[in-house]
């Protein structure tokens, strides 16, 4: 089976295909992006089933490109995440999701009491310390940040 046809690219005109996420995981990705709003159409599929991660979630979205920032988001929910980028039915652009050893600006320290919460202007920064499951360490106070931290910042 081509691959145009796995991903059903014929349903979207103009937008984002986000494939290989992690299963269970499309409703975080979701609300990551602000979606559903109430107009932008989005089809999910959940547990769907793939050749190289035995079940996979997928997202669709009409209409929609990712920015820089969404994207550096996605890999933190999602490492292995695939984007589509779909204009006038075909693929333009395709590229993985890539978890870098550093996080900058993407998500905020956990510890109230730590620098990078005060009015000073720095920047968030955290290393990944494991990647799945994920584990951010702040380069400030040394303070640790699992899924669940990251998920509830987006
Ligand atoms: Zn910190």
């Amino acid at each position: 089976m081509s691959e145009k046809k796995e991903l059903k690219v014929k349903s979207i005109k103009n937008g984002t295909v986000i494939d290989h996420i992690r299963q269970n995981r499309a409703a975080n990705v979701l609300s990551m992006l602000n979606l559903p709003d109430d107009e932008t159409p989005v089809m999910v599929a959940i547990n769907v089933e793939s050749s190289n991660m035995g079940k996979k979630d997928i997202v669709k979205i009409e209409g929609r490109e990712l920015s820089g920032e969404e994207v550096d988001k996605l890999a933190l929910l999602t490492p292995l995440a695939s984007v589509n980028i779909i204009r006038d039915y075909e693929i333009v652009n395709k590229f993985n999701v890539h978890l870098t050893d550093e996080v900058i600006d993407v998500v905020k320290c956990t510890n109230p009491n730590c620098i990078s919460n005060s009015n000073e202007p720095i920047h968030d920064k955290f290393y990944v310390q494991e990647k799945e499951p994920i584990t951010l360490r702040c380069h400030y106070c040394e303070r640790t940040m699992d899924y669940e931290d990251i998920e509830s910042q987006f």
